[in-house]
């Protein structure tokens, strides 16, 4: 059933690379591509593809966002980071934060914009290939910019050249270098991003590339730090020239016609710059672009200035800082909206997180589960065997459980369970956690004792399942528990860890039950060569003393 329907809606291959074309796009067509995105969901959906349909969602959260429904688009990107985590998917894993990194960008949040554009680096799959690698490097590099890291940043645009080299698309290596010469002049060094934009010149005029608006506006920017007037007026008029088939913003072309009289101002030609003022400030009126409308004024006090004209000068300035403060207010109020919507995002993530939590424990006994198990112990193993700290795994199993089910009942059992977990979840110490790997077996991780304190803590809890009051719930039936120890050495993963406690397990049920059996020597945890033992040979092992046979 589920084939043929997979077939009916095109191969899984099929919707990966449609999803490529969704992801990458870069016309300005939001409405068209969001159409697109939704269908791309729906037939992700009815050919029952969780993957795409994530992906697809993943996309129209990003149109949403660029759309300004930012609370719904945030929620969403929160959400599918967590489905991404929870299954392991390490694309959506990257994509998912890539995005969330620009969301809190936009929030004005520049750290946690770092935090998810490394997030995003580390978790994209090494399978992905350098072009679709691309964004998430200049992305890296544009953050490490953005707070004030200009060196580090430096290190990853040169990366990011390197794989801009296997596109087919001269705009992406041209991109590279418009992105890294700006870092340069917003960090204060114009002459490196002269050197930059050199490159970029050069690379463009190699392949017959017209740089666009955006790219020119780099360079005029570069220009005019470095006092090269005339030369970032000719590039500002370029740009003016090329504006109609840029994809950027709206208010583009007012700002290069400010930059523009600026230039011209500098370059000593007070009347071209009141022209060209003058049909800045018409395009700002015509189409409310307020805040250059205040950068206007200042230019204009500027202008009056630079013609000798000290008395409108000082009054053209005093208008300019009563508008600067209104504009500086709104700019209060939005950020203080912003702060808020920041807010609902964060709450959203905690969500998520309560949600994630949830997802890491058994429903049955509250303890941890398995998943929790393979996120966490990997790295305590390591740890232990970093640090020497011993570090011990006993695996727990309730002896003859079955007879418990059977005599009594099901749920009879499942109160064992629950009544079991509390007692291995006592036993628990801070660095270590019990959890419930499933059935009847139990998992207790305990850090910092030596064998001989670890074994005697151990049979306390054999102990104490053994003397429970379980009559109420078995009536005659004993309930014991039988468990397997083994700790970490210097090489061990979470597999050969397991499975030599999992042979003690064996040994302690083998031996009669009710007992806890673990690997010996004992005190050779993080010492690699203080025992002659710690090979990899056969190793004596040590049971607990025994309690009188089960009735
Ligand atoms: P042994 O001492 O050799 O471990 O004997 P055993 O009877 O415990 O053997 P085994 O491990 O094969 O049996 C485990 C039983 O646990 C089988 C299954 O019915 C029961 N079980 C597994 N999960 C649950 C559960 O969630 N609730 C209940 N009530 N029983 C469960
Ligand atoms: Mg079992
Ligand atoms: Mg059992």
């Amino acid at each position: 059933m589920t084939r043929v329907l997979a077939d009916s809606f095109g191969s899984a291959a099929d919707r990966s690379a449609r999803l490529d074309r969704l992801e990458d796009w870069t016309g300005r067509d939001l409405h068209g591509r969001a159409a697109e995105a939704e269908r791309a969901e729906r037939e992700a959906t009815e050919a029952g593809d969780v993957a795409a349909r994530m992906r697809a969602r993943l996309i129209r959260a990003d149109i949403a966002e660029r759309t300004g429904e930012l609370r719904p688009a945030a929620e969403a990107m929160w959400r599918i980071n967590e489905w991404a985590h929870a299954e392991g998917h390490r694309y959506l894993i990257a994509r998912s934060h890539l995005l969330l990194g620009r969301t809190y960008r936009n929030l004005g949040d520049v750290a946690a914009l770092l935090d998810h554009a490394v997030a995003a680096v580390e978790a994209l799959p090494d399978e992905v290939p350098p072009r679709r690698r691309l964004p998430y490097v200049v992305k890296y590099a544009d953050a490490l910019t953005e707070t004030g890291s200009i060196a580090a940043a430096r290190e990853r645009y040169r990366q990011a050249e390197v794989l801009a080299r296997y596109s087919a698309d001269i705009r992406d290596r041209i991109m590279v270098l418009n992105n890294h010469a700006y870092a340069e002049y917003l960090a204060g060094d114009p002459q490196r991003a002269w050197a930059v934009v050199r490159r970029m010149r050069v690379l463009a005029a190699a392949h017959g590339h017209a740089l666009d608006p955006n790219d020119l506006d780099t360079v005029a920017s570069v220009q005019i730090a470095l006092g090269r007037h005339a030369e970032a007026e000719q590039t500002v008029l370029a740009a003016i020239a090329a504006y109609p088939d840029g994809p950027q913003e709206a208010d583009a072309l007012p700002e290069f016609l400010l930059t523009l009289a600026v230039t011209r101002r500098l370059g000593g030609d007070p009347a071209a710059a009141q022209a060209t003022l003058d049909e800045c400030r018409a395009q700002c009126e015509a189409h409310g672009h307020q805040e250059i409308l205040v950068r206007v004024m200042q230019e204009q006090a500027e202008l009056y200035a630079a013609r000798g004209d000290h008395a409108r000068a000082f009054e053209e300035h005093k208008r300019f800082h009563a508008a600067e403060k209104e504009v500086q207010s709104e700019a209060r109020e939005a950020q203080a909206r912003n702060r808020q919507a920041l807010f609902e995002v964060n709450e959203a993530r905690q969500e998520a997180e309560r949600f994630r939590e949830q997802a890491r424990r058994d429903p049955l006994t509250g303890l941890r589960n398995r998943r929790f198990v393979d996120e966490n112990l990997p790295g305590l193993i390591e740890q232990g065997t970093r640090t020497g700290v011993p570090l011990w795994v006993a695996l727990f199993d309730l002896d003859h459980f079955k007879q418990v089910n059977d005599v009594c009942t099901h749920e009879a059992g499942d109160r064992v369970l629950t009544a079991v977990a509390r007692l291995l979840s006592d036993a628990a110490t801070e660095a270590g956690f019990a959890a419930r790997l499933g059935g009847e077996e139990f998992l207790l991780v305990v850090s910092g004792m030596d064998g001989a304190t670890v074994t005697a803590h151990l049979d306390r809890v054999r102990q104490a399942v053994a003397a429970y009051p379980w009559s109420p719930v078995t009536g005659d039936l004993a309930v014991t528990i039988s468990a397997g120890v083994a700790g970490a050495r210097p090489g061990s993963d979470q597999a050969d860890l397991l499975a030599r406690a999992d042979a003690q397990l064996y040994r302690a049920k083998r031996g009669g039950r009710n007992r806890v059996c673990r690997e010996m020597p004992p005190d050779t945890v993080g010492e690699p060569d203080s025992s002659t033992r710690s090979g990899d040979g056969p190793m004596e092992a040590a049971c607990s003393a025994v309690s009188p046979p089960s009735p």
